[in-house]
């Protein structure tokens, strides 16, 4: 280990327990509930393994009054839970890592459309939501003193009960819109008994769930208290800096640990396009000034010289990671062994994100292993070598070429990696380089590197093949890895694609993607893609200096982003270029002077001037090569070739996650078979009634 980073690996004190380094993996979410127990230990133990510190679950429910159903959340109500609970505890603890609980009660945030409760708040105020997937029907109850004492009740027994299943670290939440930070909030907390009013009266209820966990578990767990700071660090208070000051010296030392963080999942959990490595820390930078007690907090660190630093100028105790532990659960080993340069740096994507407002496990750009580790037996580190190496050719180096190769090399396979441009990276060659996502070129990186010292690896840039040349070149396995084209198909009133656009001044993203770029504006990008690359082809037009003007058939701009957490700022960056934009609209015609919209809905036509169309639509596989190859199995015999296959966008176009599990997947399965997967079921040994 470098000797600037022996200070990530000390102790540190949270309450009567010890986290072993300074790798804490805070609290996140994974779509894991106890539906898949043995899947979620697995995910968790993995990352004690790869030598985080402690290591947390996502929102863990106290009572069925915090219900965010149809959204994956884990519960922690009877024996049966306690049960899966302890699944992961012991995954954790074989590899001395401290396991820690966020208990969670939703208050007027969780609609409990499952459990019927009417929800708990402080004052009624509903979360008025404006992303339909969010919104409620069912208003807030206003909590009374009852209604109080019962939600610390049940936070107490949920606390014996993590005990049981057997946490080291209890947390207490009041973050992120949740009942404690209803609480803290004078819009939300409109009460005017002793819990309303001054801070000191707003903040009562969090010190008291404090004060009564730290009864319930004793000496035998830390309690932590995480926070949200960004709003109250905004407001003014009468004695102290900000009311986020305020709030924390009035708890400074009620908790063992301060977990500190943003408001909401957008600034929390920014995409790397719009927040940088760090970004937290003029919100919660004071926080360690003000209490005795350690700090955790995030910033999606992936550098340990940045960990150092929070570090060394007294920002945070200990690095809190969710992302940077999902990419590469094995971040603090490679540290703590000199390996830094080998860490699998995540790329500030989100998908992990999307993938819980999808309401499923946990999936991750550049870590497919993810929520794989139990039902298909898949290590980020380790592969089972195989007792019959094979020569594979892989034809295309993106990210799912590039995958494949990098997985079948460890597996000791014999592998060449063919791809027709100078430059390996695929799709990432132009994408990474459009405005903020530097940071995914991460994917081709970290890939690129592992490979080019192995020796049973031969990379061959500027190598176009043909199908004539494969069967020459006679290798035992074929992936084609050949990606997807971006088609001229227009978006038809059916919300399928429909006729092809032939026009003189229409662009695809592929045009772009090898410098064809409109000369002159204006310019209309039509979106019906609706994930990233449309906003930032306008982006990037607009930064070009062209009028431009951006479409679509959704409701908003790059409409997916709102999975991503990105979609708020997708429409400040347009709205700051001066890029124009229309949403719910149909584009019904273009003759390279003039563009047609009609209202989705109502009908009326819109006219707009514009020299150039690009259009963001939808992809189809370049499997041309795979065609040919596999109609000639007499061919393919006689050169020795046992199998041809397609994976990542020339089997199905997708995201960049999509095409490296896919390129995963054939790697691991090479020479075994189709993969084994393992279905996961709960614990049902009792029949228990919830509290
Ligand atoms: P994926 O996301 O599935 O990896 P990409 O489109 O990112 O797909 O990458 C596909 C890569 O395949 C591109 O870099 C492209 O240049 C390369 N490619 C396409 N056809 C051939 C071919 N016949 N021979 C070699 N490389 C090819
Ligand atoms: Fe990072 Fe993207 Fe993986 Fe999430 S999905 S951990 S943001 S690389």
């Amino acid at each position: 280990m470098r000797p600037q980073y022996q200070a990530l690996f000390e102790p540190v004190r949270i309450g009567p327990v010890t986290a072993p380094n300074r790798f804490y993996q805070v609290p996140h979410a994974s779509g894991m509930t106890e539906a898949n127990p043995r899947v979620r230990a697995a995910f968790r133990g993995v990352k004690a393994e790869g030598g985080w510190g402690v290591v947390c679950t996502g929102a863990v429910s106290t009572h069925p009054s915090s219900d965010d159903s149809p959204l994956p959340f884990a519960r922690l109500w009877d024996d049966n839970d306690v049960r899966a609970h302890a699944m992961m505890c012991d995954a954790v603890h074989e590899h001395g890592a401290l396991a820690g609980v966020e208990l969670w009660h939703g208050g007027g945030a969780a609609m409990n459309r499952s459990s019927r409760i009417s929800p708990y708040s402080p004052s009624g105020m509903p979360w008025a939501a404006t992303h339909v997937g969010f919104m409620g029907q069912l208003k807030p109850r206003v909590m009374d003193r009852k209604d109080i004492r019962d939600v610390i009740r049940w936070q107490v027994e949920a606390a014996k009960r993590a005990r049981r299943a057997g946490f080291d670290i209890v947390y207490v939440y009041a973050g992120m819109g949740y009942l404690g930070y209803q609480f803290l909030l004078p819009e939300t907390n409109r009460r005017s008994d002793e819990y309303g009013g001054s801070m000191a009266n707003r903040t009562r209820f969090v010190r008291e769930l404090v004060e009564a966990t730290k009864d319930a578990v004793g000496d035998s767990c830390g309690v932590a208290l995480r926070i949200s700071l960004e709003e109250l660090r905004a407001r003014p208070s009468e004695h102290y800096e900000s009311q986020a000051h305020e709030v924390v010296s009035l708890m400074a030392d009620v908790p063992d640990l301060w977990d500190v963080k943003m408001d909401s999942s957008p600034t929390d959990c920014g995409a790397s396009r719009f927040r940088e490595e760090g970004a937290h820390e003029p919100v919660i930078d004071f926080v360690k000034r003000v209490t005795s007690v350690p700090v955790v907090g995030v910033g999606r660190f992936t550098s340990p010289d940045s960990m150092v630093s929070q570090i060394r100028r007294g920002v945070l105790d200990l690095i809190g990671a969710a992302r940077p532990s999902i990419a590469d659960p094995f971040l603090p080993n490679k540290i703590r062994e000199g390996r830094e340069d080998e860490i699998r740096e995540c790329i500030g994507c989100n998908i992990c994100i999307a993938s819980w407002h999808d309401g499923v496990p946990i999936r991750c750009t550049q870590n497919a292993t993810v929520g794989e580790e139990w039902r298909r037996g898949w290590h980020p580190e380790q592969f089972q070598l195989t007792s019959k190496p094979e020569s594979v050719l892989i034809v295309g180096g993106g990210p799912a070429g590039l995958e494949a190769g990098l997985i079948a090399a460890r597996r000791g396979h014999d592998v060449s990696i063919a791809e027709e441009q100078e430059e390996f990276g695929g799709r990432l060659r132009f994408e990474a380089a459009l405005p903020g996502l530097t940071a995914w070129g991460r994917v081709r990186d970290y890939r690129l590197q592992a490979l080019r010292p192995m020796s049973n690896v031969n990379l061959y840039p500027a190598s176009r093949l043909t199908a004539d040349d494969i069967i020459e070149l006679a290798p035992q396995k074929v992936a084609i890895a050949t990606g997807a084209a971006w088609t001229k198909l227009l978006y038809s009133a059916l919300e399928v694609p429909g006729d092809e656009l032939v026009a003189p001044g229409l662009y695809t993203p592929d045009d772009l993607a090898v410098g064809n770029w409109p000369g002159q504006g204006p310019v209309l990008v039509y979106d019906y893609d609706n994930y990233y690359l449309g906003g930032l082809v306008a982006e990037a037009l607009a930064k070009r200096g062209l009028s431009v003007h951006y479409a679509t058939p959704a409701g908003h701009a790059s409409a997916w982003t709102i999975m991503t957490n990105e979609q708020p700022f997708v429409h400040q960056a347009l709205y700051k270029l001066g890029v124009g934009l229309t949403t719910l609209s149909l584009l019904d015609s273009f003759d390279g002077n003039t563009a047609r919209l009609s209202s989705l809905f109502t009908g009326e036509q819109q006219e707009f001037p514009a020299a150039a169309l690009v259009l963001v639509g939808t992809r189809l596989p370049k499997d041309a090569l795979y065609h040919e190859l596999v109609n000639q199995a007499d061919r393919l015999e006689q050169a020795g070739i046992t199998e041809v296959c397609r994976i990542g966008d020339a089997r199905a176009p997708g995201a960049i996650a999509h095409a490296v599990h896919s390129g995963h997947e054939f790697a691991q399965t090479l020479g075994v078979g189709e993969s084994v997967v393992l279905r996961d079921v709960p614990i049902t040994t009792e029949e228990t009634a919830a509290s």
